[in-house]
Parts: structure tokens; sequence; C-alpha cells
């Protein structure tokens, strides 16, 4: 039986996403990776457990997510079910539709044919009546940003999703989207980018524009898929993302000057008492632009690093500069 620790609101930090009523933890934890059925049951639900316990409300999944497809939304309903009953009212859960799901011409993409069944079957999945999130995962070039905005608009309206959110739009499209939600009624909430020290694309008019649109920024991958971490710094472990079945982060990535840039960037952090993940995070949360950091975890541990960093002093502007000039290489 999960008792929730009863200090659980105490040390992490809520920001307001965009203009909207709702906060979010300024950690988030994401299900992309080590919730799927190839993984192990009890090592997520420590996380989920534990990530709770300090502060973190926010849950972020999408119906691919596993492997394989669906089933982390699986593990996480039956977390929900066996620790989480009680306390539905204080998570917020957010879940996507948008890349291939299943097969044939509804299965992927942005059409309300299959924006509407992705999300049924995700409620499925999970457990749910609603998501407190529901997000187009990425842009469609196919079809009309009306029918994909409206198709949110009505699953707002059908009580499935609160709130609806994108991911992965550009700055452009991103406006476009904003305008058609509002004049439907149902703002965007949110936008889903990757943002880190390693990629920085959003700086170049995604930020304006989500600040002009009072839409909150949550930023996926702030530890790089833990090439921002001293994970590397000694070699390819294995149990690391990078040796795993994952296809989404290969060796090659982790290059040499990569790893030079995070070798300095490590002592930085050394020098004002952090680890490198936690200056990771430190730097993404400067200055209040990002609404959350949507991490990912393989163990409890890493979930505690990341709160901690909570703790530290915000960068000052010499530091600031020096990691400027670090990345610059
Ligand atoms: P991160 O950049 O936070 O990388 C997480 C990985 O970094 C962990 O799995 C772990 O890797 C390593 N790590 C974390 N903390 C530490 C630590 N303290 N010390 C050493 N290593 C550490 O995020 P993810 O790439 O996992 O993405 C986070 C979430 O963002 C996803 O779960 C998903 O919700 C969302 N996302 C959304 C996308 C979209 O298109 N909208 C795309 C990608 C992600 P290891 O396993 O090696 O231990």
């Amino acid at each position: 039986m999960y008792n929730a620790s009863s200090t659980r609101y105490d040390n992490m930090t809520y920001n307001r996403t965009g203009n909207s009523g709702l906060r979010l933890p300024a950690i988030s934890l994401g299900l992309w990776h080590n919730f799927g059925g190839i993984d192990t049951f009890e090592n997520g639900r420590a996380m989920v457990r534990r990530a709770f316990d300090l502060g973190i409300t926010h849950f972020d999944l999408a119906n691919n997510y596993g492997p394989p497809a669906g089933s982390a939304e699986e593990s996480f309903g039956q977390i929900l079910a066996k620790d989480f009953g009680a306390y539905r009212d204080e998570l917020i859960i957010s879940t996507k539709a948008g890349y291939y799901m299943w097969p044939g011409p509804y299965g992927e993409w942005g059409s309300k044919k299959y924006l509407v069944s992705s999300l049924d079957q995700s409620l499925k999945r999970m457990g749910l009546d609603y998501v407190d999130i529901f997000y187009h995962h990425r842009p469609d070039p196919n079809t009309p940003l009306e029918e994909t905005m409206a198709a949110l608009d009505l699953l707002v309206r059908q009580g499935k999703a609160l709130y609806v959110g994108i991911s992965n739009y550009n700055a452009e499209d991103t406006r476009k989207a904003s305008q058609i939600l509002r004049q439907l009624g149902t703002p965007c909430l949110i936008h889903q980018p990757n943002y880190s020290m390693l990629s920085r694309w959003i700086e170049d008019g995604l930020q304006d524009v989500l600040a002009e649109e009072g839409i909150g920024t949550i930023a996926f991958s702030p530890l790089q898929k833990g090439i921002l971490t001293d994970r590397y710094l000694n070699g390819i472990t294995a149990d690391s993302r990078a040796a795993g079945p994952s296809v989404f982060l290969s060796e090659n990535e982790i290059t040499e000057e990569v790893l030079g840039k995070v070798r300095k960037l490590n002592e930085l952090a050394a020098a004002r008492g952090q680890k490198m993940s936690q200056l990771a995070l430190s730097w993404v949360l400067r200055g209040g632009i990002v609404t959350s950091a949507l991490i990912g975890a393989s163990k409890v541990s890493q979930i505690e690093d990341a709160v901690a960093s909570l703790n530290a002093p915000e960068l000052s502007a010499e530091e600031l500069e020096q990691i400027e000039s670090i990345l610059r290489g």
C-alpha cells in the first residue's frame, strides 16, 4: 500500500503555464524510456512513487511510448491503479498522438479520425476517464491545421482532455495553431520542444511566439538523452541508454567533440557544487523562460538528482558566459 509523503509539496517549485491557471512542477517526469513492456515494472513503479513524493505532479506519456508501442501507457495505468487511486486530482497526466501507432491511413499524423481514436485508446490503456493535457505530437504537412486543432478542441469539449498542447511545431505553425485554437475557445496551453544546452533551436523565433501567445514551454530531453550528465565521461557503460536497445541514442552521437564540452561543463558544475545533470537543468530553467524541464530517468536516484538541482543558486551572468564559451568550443 503506497501512502504519498506528507512533505511532497514542501520543496518543489510550481510555475504558471503560460497565461493559464495551471501550474506545473519545475521538474516533470517523462515515460518515453524505461517504462515499456521490455522494462522492469517495479523499477518504473518505484520511480513514479519517488517522483510524486518529491512533488513531481506531472507525468508525460504518448501513445507510442514503450516498446512495444502503447506499453508505457499500460504500465502507467497499472501503477495508477495500484498506487494512485487516491491521488488522481493531484496529478497532471499528458499523452500525445502524431507518430505512427497502427497500420493503415488512420494510424498516424494529424487527422481528426486518428487523434480521436488514439486518445480513446490511450484512455483505455491508462484506465482513465480523461487526460489533463493532450498533445498533437508532430506537425502534419498534409492535414489542414484547422482540422487538427478542431480535433483537439473537440476532445476537450468531450471531456477527454482538460487542456491541449502541441509538440515539435516550428514558430510559424505554432502561431497559426494558437490563433485557430483561440478562435475555437480552447487556448493552446503548452508547447513541448526539445531544449537543452546542446539543442537550442527554440531560441530562434519559437520562444518569442510562445511568450507573445501566452503559451507555456515544457522542455523535453533537457539532459540531451543523457549526454549532458556524467554518464558517458568515462566511456559507455552497459546499463546506459546509448548501450541499450533504444534507437534514439546511438554511440555515434557521443562524439569526442561533444564529450570535450561536457567535461568542461562538468568542471563548472563541480565548482558550483552540482553534478553535470543538475547544471544542465539549472541552465534550462534559468530566468523562468521554461515552465518545466521534462526529464527521463532509469533509476530513482536520477529523479532525486534532478529535484535537488532546484536548490542550487541561479546561474550568474559570468557563469552563463562561461557556458556559452564552452558550448562555442
Ligand atoms: P533526458 O534528456 O532527461 O534524458 C534522460 C536520461 O538521462 C535518463 O534516462 C538517463 O539515461 C540519463 N540521466 C538522467 N538523470 C541522470 C543523472 N542524474 N545522472 C546520469 N544520467 C542521468 O530526457 P529523455 O530523453 O528521457 O526525455 C524525457 C521526456 O521527454 C520523455 O520521457 C518524453 O516524455 C519527452 N520527450 C518528448 C518528445 C517529443 O517529441 N515530444 C521526444 C523525446 C522525449 P540512462 O538511461 O542512460 O540512465
